[in-house]
Formats: structure tokens, C-alpha cells, sequence
């Protein structure tokens, strides 16, 4: 018997993505690939799980992610590790490991975990692609990375998105910035909403992104932090917005964005699809951070990278009726009555040629098999049945009209099915 009480059922705020929707996937990742890959970063894998502290560290205690969403666990022998919750303090961990050549240009494709409420859009394993570039503080890297994310959406067909970017300084200009801004919301605490009035003090920064209305008012007319930067991060700032002038990627200064890790510096930069809900409208984003890895054990040594959701980015594409992506579809099912072992060895001749084929198994009558070949979508069907044995041969049967049925000696499948699928399809 079955055992029931197994919950066959994935876990609250994950999905499963089956064929043919994970072509997109396929499709997805390999465009990201070949699009990165074609400016220098290079995949690297880092485990699932870290150190717990390498997000404490890296992200910050005050953070929402860190301090209510993150998935903690003790394992069996005693240590604290979290599944990780973001692409960055990994990568950032693994270069301080390991110490590969600076500049280091990388690339992931990750899952990623928060305990977060599940609702349309946001999940407790969600799906990002990244970039990371270690090494230089130059501005035009983050003119690079910053053209790179918006590049890559139009490659998928997106252009209902904006691109907005800010500066939040370093440790030269940040503290000065902090005591103007806390003032500044401290004569008008009592309009914040209850949380950032009471986290105030501690993270006077968080009020600047709150959607609700008390804080957008009170944000809109704070102080923006770009006109507070120190004169190094102020003409690194102006080279950012040059470069993208130059390179024509339209953006939007919004000093509100603060984007909510503390290893940000300088340059942060957030991605918004106008096709979305502007509740859960973010389709990737970053920004430079310079101080990480020292945070985390390494050597000064400035940053700075991108991450983006598959999931929105799908949503975005849905919503834009792009990146549609039709699976390939079989070349050959082959349909034997005969007993299976025609339909075995033709199968492997045709995968070995080149070609896609597959086929029905358990010795289905004719009937089965032909509803098989149909839904299999192939563009032809091999049949195998008495009259073929006999005579050494198979008979071809286009699918989808592309032509009459035709008998083949067995020596000759090959090449008759190479010829057919070489053909453009009929329309
Ligand atoms: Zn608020
Ligand atoms: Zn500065």
C-alpha cells in the first residue's frame, strides 16, 4: 500500500518546473551564459549552504534577510549554517578562500532562500543569475556591470523596465550623510510608519526604500545622498553616469534607493519591470561593495556585481509576451510491433548519427504507439511492423505534412531521416 500521510506535495512557497516550461529555463540561463561570458566573467559554483556568519557579517544582523528571513540550522555535528539567502557573500567568501587573480569576473546561477510570506512573485527558494567583478575600483566597471544586466534584458526582448541608480557613498562621507539624515527624520518622526520609527537610530538608511505612506512623504523630501558624497565617491559617481550616458543606458536618479545590505557602497543600481505589480516589480539589481571582503576576512579589495530573479524575469517576460520558447522538437519516434528490438537498435543508430528520436516501450499495440509518436510532437514516424521485418526496410510517415509516406531499406534510415530534418519544416 501507499503511504498516505507522505506529503506528495513540494514545500509552501516552492515550485517545480517541469518540461517543456523549463525549456524557457534552458533557454534563459544559456543566453545568460553566452552574454556574460562574452564580457569575461567565467561560472563558478559555491555551495548551498555557508557558515552562518558569512551572511551575518556580509549582509548585516539589522537586515531583513539576515534577521527574520534567513533559513538557519544546526547540523549534526554542532555548526551554525544557513542556506544562503543571496548570490554575493558566497562568491565574495570563495574568492578570500581561494584567492584567484584579480580583476576576478564571475558568474552564478543559484538558488536562493528567504522564510518570507509566499505570495505570487516571491518564494522561499527562488532562482537568481549574477555577476560578480573583484579587483578594480574603477568607474567604468561599473558602467560595465550596470550595461551588462540592462543589455541582457534586451537580449530576451524586455523594454518595459527602468533603471534607477544612486550612490551611497563610503566610510569617508557615510557617517556625515547618517547624522544629517537622522536629523532630519527625527524632526519629522512622528509621520514615519511604527517600524522605522522605532528602528530609526539603528538604520535611519531603511526609511529612504519603506513603501508605506508616512515614510515615501518623509523620503521624498530627505536629503539625497549625492549631495553629501566626499569628492573622491562624488567624481566616481560622475564617471558611473557619464559612462552610461556614453553607452546610452537610460536611468533615473532616486536618491530613496538604498538597497538593504550593508555591504553597499558607492554605486547601487535597481532594475523595475513597468509590466509588473510596482509591489514586487524588481527584476535584478546591485551595486559596488567595496568593504565586503575585508568584512569577511580577506584584503581591501573593492567590488562589485548584479543579481537577478528568473522567476520575475519570466513574469516579465510573460507580461511582455517575449521569450517564447517552443521545445525542439523530436526528429523520429520510431514505432515497432514487432517486438521492441528494431525500435531499440534504430533509436540508438539515429542518437548516434546525430539525430533525436525516441520511442514507446512495453510492447504497446500499433494503436498506442501512433498516439505515443503524436504527442511526442517528432516530425516523423519509423514504423516497424510485420510487413517491414520481412523485408529488411522501415516506412516513414511525416507527422506534421511534410511529405507521403515512404519505405526505406534499414541500411538507409539514417540518412533518410538526416535528409528529412535537414529540410525546413513545413509551415
Ligand atoms: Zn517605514
Ligand atoms: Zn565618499
Amino acid at each position: 500500500m501507499a503511504d498516505k500521510s507522505v506529503a506528495a506535495r513540494a514545500p509552501g512557497g516552492t515550485h517545480d518546473v517541469l518540461w517543456p516550461e523549463s525549456t524557457r529555463w534552458e533557454a534563459l540561463l544559456t543566453r545568460f551564459a553566452v552574454h556574460v561570458e562574452r564580457a569575461g566573467y567565467g561560472l563558478a559554483h559555491t555551495p548551498i549552504f555557508e557558515d552562518v556568519k558569512v551572511f551575518r557579517r556580509g549582509i548585516g544582523e539589522g537586515s531583513d534577510v539576515v534577521g527574520k528571513e534567513m533559513y538557519e540550522f544546526e547540523d549534526r555535528g554542532g555548526r551554525t549554517l544557513a542556506l544562503r539567502p543571496e548570490g554575493t557573500a558566497p562568491m565574495v567568501r570563495a574568492w578570500v578562500q581561494h584567492r584567484p587573480a584579480l580583476p576576478w569576473k564571475a558568474w552564478y546561477a543559484t538558488p536562493a532562500f528567504r522564510y518570507e510570506r509566499p505570495q505570487a512573485g516571491r518564494y522561499r527558494q527562488h532562482h537568481q543569475l549574477g555577476v560578480e567583478a573583484l579587483g578594480p575600483a574603477d568607474a567604468d566597471l561599473d558602467v560595465e556591470v550596470v550595461a551588462l544586466a540592462d543589455g541582457f534584458f534586451r537580449s530576451l526582448g524586455l523594454s518595459a523596465f527602468g533603471l534607477r541608480i544612486n550612490s551611497m557613498g563610503d566610510d569617508t562621507c557615510r557617517p556625515a550623510y547618517l547624522d544629517l539624515l537622522t536629523a532630519y527624520l527625527v524632526d519629522r518622526r512622528h509621520e514615519l510608519c511604527d517600524e522605522h520609527r522605532e528602528r530609526l537610530e539603528a538604520n535611519p538608511l531603511r526609511a529612504l526604500d519603506c513603501k508605506r505612506n508616512g515614510c515615501r512623504e518623509v523620503a521624498d523630501g530627505a536629503p539625497g545622498f549625492v549631495d553629501h558624497l566626499c569628492d573622491e565617491c562624488a567624481t566616481h559617481f560622475a564617471r558611473v553616469r557619464k559612462g552610461l550616458d556614453a553607452m546610452g543606458v537610460a536611468y533615473e536618479l532616486d536618491h530613496r534607493l538604498v538597497r538593504g545590505f550593508d555591504y553597499y557602497t558607492r554605486t547601487t543600481f535597481e532594475f523595475g519591470s513597468t509590466a509588473l505589480e510596482s509591489a514586487q516589480n524588481g527584476i535584478g539589481g546591485g551595486g559596488r561593495y567595496d568593504g565586503l571582503v575585508e568584512m569577511l576576512g580577506g584584503p581591501a579589495t573593492p567590488g562589485i556585481g548584479f543579481g537577478m530573479g528568473i522567476e520575475r524575469i519570466l513574469l516579465a517576460c510573460d507580461a511582455e509576451g517575449v521569450l517564447t520558447v517552443d521545445p525542439a522538437p523530436l526528429d523520429a519516434f520510431v514505432v515497432d510491433t514487432t517486438g521492441g528490438s528494431a525500435a531499440r537498435d534504430l533509436t540508438f543508430a539515429l542518437r548516434a548519427a546525430g539525430l533525436s528520436a525516441d520511442r514507446a516501450f512495453d510492447d504497446r499495440s500499433m494503436k498506442a504507439q501512433f498516439r505515443a509518436a503524436d504527442r511526442s510532437g517528432a516530425r516523423w514516424v519509423l514504423i516497424v511492423g510485420p510487413d517491414e521485418a520481412a523485408s529488411g526496410t522501415v516506412s516513414l510517415r511525416p507527422l506534421r505534412g511534410e511529405g507521403d509516406q515512404r519505405t526505406v531499406p534499414v541500411a538507409e534510415v539514417v540518412d533518410a531521416v538526416r535528409r528529412a530534418s535537414d529540410a525546413p519544416p513545413a509551415p
